[in-house]
């Protein structure tokens, strides 16, 4: 046991305060694990989208002051009553959906979404006792997506922690908590493509790149990068995408500009935008008798999804899914080997580095549309 076990622990950790406001460095009191709990000691976080849609929170229940983050490594520091397959000095990457290994889903060879740790964003308390675990001068600080990972202690249900290979780089391995994971495994898990053949990805950001090195890893012999910004292309080059195609750059429908260079179709789509329009082009661009796309973009509340029937009939597949349909716990160690036997390359999705001091200049990078990851080291 380590020497701080069972006591409240004192570090800084960025909080937002409000809405779109920079994030203020604090001094955080951080209470001891409770059942079925970890205390984590975060080495190094990185900076997603969906940190800085909650920080905007624009049409999403506001939930401050809060302390976000959830792409991650770190070691584990203390664990909670119950907790059996996690002991201090674990190596670990915290996640932002869980698996608790007893509910349907995770008894479900098919499925990751979890009953009791399926993404939270509303919740900003732990599930044990609705309680934070952050607070400074008495006073809660509210946790993100049962992660908090922008602090130096954070504590997370042991569900939503994947121990990890000691020996990996938690200051690469960190990206793959989220959406790195989440495309590589859309194209892995769910799209499957054969060795050979033809893969679109629509939008090239983190996630899409991410969608394109599985199809790289996949063996795939044509990667067609899709994108509304053609200032992409060129650091997409780096991960295997063999052609471009900007929709507002053609003469017609994307969907039928890739029909005419695949003669018929692709094998695979992923669509990795949120954008409506670019979901139905990566459904209909897909051959007919084989073709199979998969949804990973996040939609608008009010996007309805729009195709002939015909469509389907022709025997195009239609998926979803959500975190690449990784089972937190039981795959990503697996993820991490990939890396470790050079399968999988992740430094290409590092752009960024900045210490723990300077996090705001993260949100700026991410803002400005530059680079893909930023990672933020807490030392
Ligand atoms: P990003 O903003 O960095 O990249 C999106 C890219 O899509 C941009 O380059 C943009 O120019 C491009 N784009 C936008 N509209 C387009 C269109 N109509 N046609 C072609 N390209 C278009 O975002 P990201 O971090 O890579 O995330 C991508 C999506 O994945 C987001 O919607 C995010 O919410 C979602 N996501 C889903 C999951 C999941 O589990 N399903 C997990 C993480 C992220
Ligand atoms: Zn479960």
């Amino acid at each position: 046991m380590s020497s701080t076990a069972g006591q409240v622990i004192r570090c800084k950790a960025a909080v937002a305060w409000e809405a779109g406001k920079p994030l203020v460095i604090e001094e955080v009191e951080v209470a001891p694990p409770q059942k079925m709990e970890v205390r984590l000691k975060i080495l190094f976080t990185s900076l997603c989208h969906t940190d800085v849609y909650f920080w905007e929170a624009k049409g999403q229940n506001p939930v401050f002051p809060r302390i976000l983050g959830h792409e991650a490594g770190g070691i584990v520091e203390s664990v909670g009553e119950g907790v059996t397959d996690l002991v201090p000095g674990d190596h670990v990457l915290p996640v932002f959906t869980g698996e608790c290994k007893e509910c349907a889903h995770c008894k479900s060879e098919e499925s990751n979404m979890c009953n009791l740790l399926r993404i939270n964003t509303d919740r900003g308390v732990m599930i044990h006792d609705e309680k934070s675990r952050f607070s400074i001068n008495g006073k809660p600080i509210y946790h993100f997506v049962g992660t908090s990972t922008f602090s130096e202690y954070t504590v997370t249900h042991v569900g939503c922690v994947a121990k990890i290979n000691p020996l990996a780089p938690l200051d690469k391995v960190c990206i793959l908590s989220c959406g790195i994971s989440t495309g590589l495994g859309a194209t892995l898990n769910v799209a499957k493509p054969k060795k050979g053949s033809s893969v679109a990805v629509f939008g090239l950001g983190a996630v899409g790149l991410a969608a394109a090195e599985g199809a790289r890893i996949a063996g795939a012999s044509r990667i067609i990068g899709v994108d509304v910004n053609s200032s992409r292309f060129e650091h997409a080059k780096k991960f295997g995408v063999t052609e471009f195609v900007n929709p507002k750059e053609c003469k017609k429908p994307v969907q039928e500009v890739i029909a005419e260079m695949t003669d018929g179709g692709v094998d695979r789509s992923v669509e990795c935008t949120g954008n409506i329009d670019a979901m139905i082009s990566a459904f209909e661009c897909v051959h007919d008798g084989w073709g199979v796309a998969v949804l990973v973009g996040v939609p608008h509340k009010d996007a309805v999804f729009k195709t002939h029937p015909v469509n389907l009939l022709n025997e195009r597949t239609l998926k979803g899914t959500f975190f690449g349909n990784y089972k937190p716990r039981s795959d990503l160690p697996s993820v991490v080997e990939k890396y470790m036997n050079k399968e999988l390359e992740l430094e290409k999705f590092i752009t960024h580095e900045v210490p723990f001091a300077e996090i705001n200049k993260a949100f700026d990078y991410m803002l400005k549309g530059e680079g893909l990851r930023c990672i933020i080291r807490m030392d």
